[in-house]
């Protein structure tokens, strides 16, 4: 996939390279990450941190962590174009909200489980738990009857 590309960014310039209308030379530090058939990604990315920055931040990087560097410019550059005054930080502050919102409807039906257990155990006093007791209870009385039956027959 990245040979491809490469060998495509030879032929035609990278989509960086185009953009800037500059030679795609081989070793080309865009090419891999931008490629021609994807003009939209170097276009915002560009037009948010500048061609310059965004060559200097991925010369800085090792190269196993340039792809992730270059889906994190893109995201965040198109995040930007879309809210010019919040950038991404305002899709994370809606989620954020979100997050809280659920949380706080979460609490709440937590809440109203413990308070429907409570009502059960106050209005059903004959919950299995206190039947499971009664049984044995009753089982315990049960064989101690048997006991008397057989010592009256025994002793009759
Ligand atoms: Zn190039």
């Amino acid at each position: 996939m990245k040979e491809s590309s490469r060998k495509q960014g030879a032929a035609s310039p990278c989509a960086a390279c185009k953009l800037l209308r500059r030679r795609c030379v081989e070793d080309c530090v865009f090419a891999p990450y931008f490629p021609a058939e994807e003009p939209h990604k170097f276009a915002s990315v560009h037009k948010v941190f500048g061609a310059s920055n965004v060559n200097k931040m991925l010369q800085e990087l090792p190269e196993y962590q340039r792809g992730d560097a270059v889906s994190s410019m893109v995201y965040e550059a198109n995040a930007r174009v879309r809210d010019p005054v919040y950038g991404c930080v305002g899709a994370i502050s809606s989620l954020q909200q979100q997050i809280d919102k659920l949380q706080a409807q979460l609490a709440l039906a937590q809440a109203e489980v413990v308070h429907m257990r409570m009502r059960q155990l106050a209005d059903f006093p004959n919950s299995p738990q206190i039947n499971a007791n009664k049984q044995s209870r009753h089982q315990q009385q049960k064989s101690h009857f048997d006991m008397d039956n057989l010592e009256d027959s025994f002793w009759h």
